[in-house]
């Protein structure tokens, strides 16, 4: 077998890229498999690992056309089977993009253009049409694949609109290829012959080239999916859905910045949930847990667009509102803080009710988050010593005196 193997790379440089490309086929469906196998959801590996195991089943054909007789069932077979690699290709797009994978019209157009060059193998071998029989079905494997990243739009970025680039330019490489090859000189006298013309260097050395880089981009994108669920992950408080502690004070700097650059207001509302021990000491903890849970849901659903929200203690919660003064932030707190005070919790006695003390600061000219944090925290401090279920905001620096109750929002205070 390797002997055979060394024969056919030897006998000419369309065999020795052929060669190549199978090994580098075999490699890349390794490292697909290898991505797979680390993470068992990633189905788009798995697909994209079939798709280059398929590329090395037809490089393989490849090298065995000159061995043949009668060459014309391999060279149909090679088709077909380079054909079905950029089907499992467009899966692996499918599955990465969340995008529905047209199987039923890419089975059947596999089938008819299998067909198709099956009996365009009786036109002349030189003819253009035959050329294009053999090429356009590939060029319209990869526009479909175009067509499944373009569907994705609007969760791309950088990264996917270069795929989309790459996979036009790859389409038109084989719309092109049978003009390559006129002009090169044709493509063999007969079967045997290809891989030993000008044309067959050109064409595997370009099959080589975009081969790769769909590889590479698919591996970088994969990977980069990866990483950005792991953090996610990492910064994400399993109860309540929202933003752990990390995760918040990450986003909140980002939000920080953006909102000192753009000269726009910003304002944090804190949050602590009011005699919540007793709460567990009288119910249970998992009682409590729902209480965080409910609590979490209400701050999500009240925060405006772009608001951000984490659980940044046990039962200490923050929200940053992009765009809120002090008094939009005060009104988010108080309709936040009537909200809670008024909703039936499931584990909970029909009458029970729970209810949250709030502070709220609006960033200063130059504050750090740090300060700013501080003077919500003292704000939501002054809510607590006032007697809970009520809000209170900070008017301006540490050490200042936290400002009175909104008139006609104060709570029990
Ligand atoms: P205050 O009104 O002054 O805030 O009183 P409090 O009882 O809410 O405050 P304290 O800080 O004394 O108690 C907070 C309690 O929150 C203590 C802790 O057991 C509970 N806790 C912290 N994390 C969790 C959690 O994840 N689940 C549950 N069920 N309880 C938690
Ligand atoms: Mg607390
Ligand atoms: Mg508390």
């Amino acid at each position: 077998m390797l002997l055979w193997l060394f024969d056919r790379l030897v006998m000419s440089g369309g065999n020795f890229i052929l060669g190549i490309n199978l090994f580098v086929a075999g490699l890349l469906a390794a490292v697909f498999m290898g991505v797979a196998a680390y993470d068992g959801r990633r189905l788009a590996a798995r697909w994209l690992a079939g798709a280059y195991l398929l590329g090395m089943g037809y490089y393989a054909v490849e090298l065995s056309i000159p061995s043949f007789r009668d060459a014309i069932p391999a060279v149909v077979m090679a088709f077909f089977v380079f054909l079905a690699a950029t089907v499992a290709f467009n899966a692996g797009l499918a599955a990465k993009y969340a995008v529905r994978m047209p199987w039923v019209s890419s089975l059947i157009f596999v089938a008819a253009s299998t067909v198709v060059v099956a009996f365009a193998q009786d036109l002349p071998r030189q003819s253009l049409l035959r050329m294009m029989a053999y090429q356009l079905p590939y060029a319209v494997m990869q526009a479909v694949g175009f067509g499944i990243v373009w569907a994705a739009r609007g969760r791309r970025d950088h990264l996917d609109r270069m795929l989309t680039a790459v996979l036009a330019a790859s389409t038109a490489q084989f719309l092109g290829k049978p003009f390559i090859a006129a002009a090169l000189g044709g493509w063999g006298a007969d079967p045997q012959a290809y891989s030993g013309t000008a044309y067959a260097l050109v064409s595997q050395s370009l099959g080589t080239v975009f081969a790769m880089a769909l590889a590479l981009l698919m591996l970088v994108i994969l990977v980069r999916d990866a990483l950005g669920e792991a953090a996610a992950r990492s910064e994400t408080d399993a109860l309540s859905g929202l933003l752990n502690r990390g995760g918040f004070e990450r986003q909140a700097g980002a939000m920080l910045l953006h909102a000192a650059g753009q000269g726009r207001p910003i304002a944090l509302v804190l949050a602590d949930l009011d005699h919540f021990k007793a709460i567990n000491d009288t119910f249970g903890h998992a009682c409590g847990d729902r209480v965080i849970q409910s609590f979490a849901v209400l701050l999500r659903e009240a925060g405006m667009r772009g608001a951000v929200a984490g659980r940044i203690g046990g039962e200490e919660f923050a929200v940053l509102l992009p765009g809120a003064n002090l008094v939009a932030g005060r009104l988010f707190a108080e309709g936040a803080r009537s909200a809670f005070g008024t909703l039936p919790i499931d584990p909970l006695p029909a009458e029970r009710r729970c209810t949250a003390s709030f502070g709220v600061a609006e960033l200063l000219p130059a504050e750090s988050f740090w300060d700013l944090m501080r003077r919500a925290d003292e704000a939501l401090y002054g809510a607590k010593k006032a007697g809970r279920d009520q809000v209170r905001a900070s008017s301006g620096p540490i050490g200042l005196p936290t400002a009175a109750p909104l008139r006609g929002f104060s709570g029990r205070g």
